[in-house]
């Protein structure tokens, strides 16, 4: 009864609407996604198997020998990680960051958590993904370092949002483009403008969502150019 009470005057409080499902989201702590959609999504637990380099969901089960998609590999990085699938809530979650600098706690525990799982402990640098002059212009913050900041206060490794440069402003993916037409438009978009900060660096690229991952493997290959000693991809999401 008094559950009941307090889950209503909560559901005043926080009129916020799921937006996948339209149902109400009963605590602010789950953001813009209601409890239902979050069971929905699929988290990586550790116990599926994953592809060894680029994190890509392979099957439900696991298996006792590393596997790999093959798709990845030309990519530049040494290995991503994501959260979970870009699906249910967090896609939405995900779409939401790019309107607004805000991550709710559900979504901040379980990024922070990944990483703490993640083979990327020895990292010496978080760099995020950074956007070009223009869409920073249009958007005023980059979401991929907002991620990085939260990262870097939890974890005390330093962020750096200088060295990382997007010099060519690509349009947004447009439907319809493929994997190749995406690699394209990135090709050669990133520059290190301060080496000697990335040199010997074990570099953490962060982004909010992996797709085709021509994005993270482009930067990845102008910081390994630069003498980054690994490049470790850190994403919310990824999609199947
Ligand atoms: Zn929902
Ligand atoms: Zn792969």
């Amino acid at each position: 009864m008094l559950d009941k009470f307090l889950d209503s005057l909560l559901t005043l409080a926080y009129p916020q609407a799921c937006q996948v499902c339209e149902s109400s989201v009963e605590k602010s702590a789950d953001g813009v996604a209601c409890h239902f959609c979050w069971k929905k999504t699929n988290i990586f637990s550790g116990a599926e198997t994953l592809c060894a380099k680029c994190g890509a969901f392979l099957q439900a089960k696991p298996t006792s020998f590393q596997t790999f998609c093959h798709r990845c590999d030309e990519h530049f990085y040494d290995s991503a990680s994501a959260v979970g699938i870009y699906e249910h809530a967090l896609a939405v979650s995900v779409l939401h960051l790019k309107r607004e600098p805000l991550v709710a706690r559900k979504l901040r525990k379980l990024f922070v958590a990944r990483f703490q799982h993640s083979d990327f402990q020895d990292a010496t640098l978080i760099v995020p993904v950074p956007l070009s002059k223009k869409r920073f212009l249009e958007r005023s913050f980059n979401q991929a370092a907002v991620l990085s900041k939260i990262l870097a206060k939890q974890t005390k490794i330093n962020l750096d949002e200088q060295s990382l440069v997007r010099k060519i402003h690509t349009p947004m993916h447009r439907a319809g483009m493929d994997g190749k037409a995406r690699e394209l438009s990135v090709e050669n978009a990133f520059e290190v403008k301060r080496p000697k900060f990335i040199e010997g660096a074990k570099v953490l690229l962060v982004d909010d969502v992996f797709t085709s991952g021509a994005t993270v493997s482009n930067c990845a290959k102008v910081l390994k150019k630069n003498g980054a000693d690994k490049v470790y991809v850190f994403t919310l999401a990824r999609t199947l």
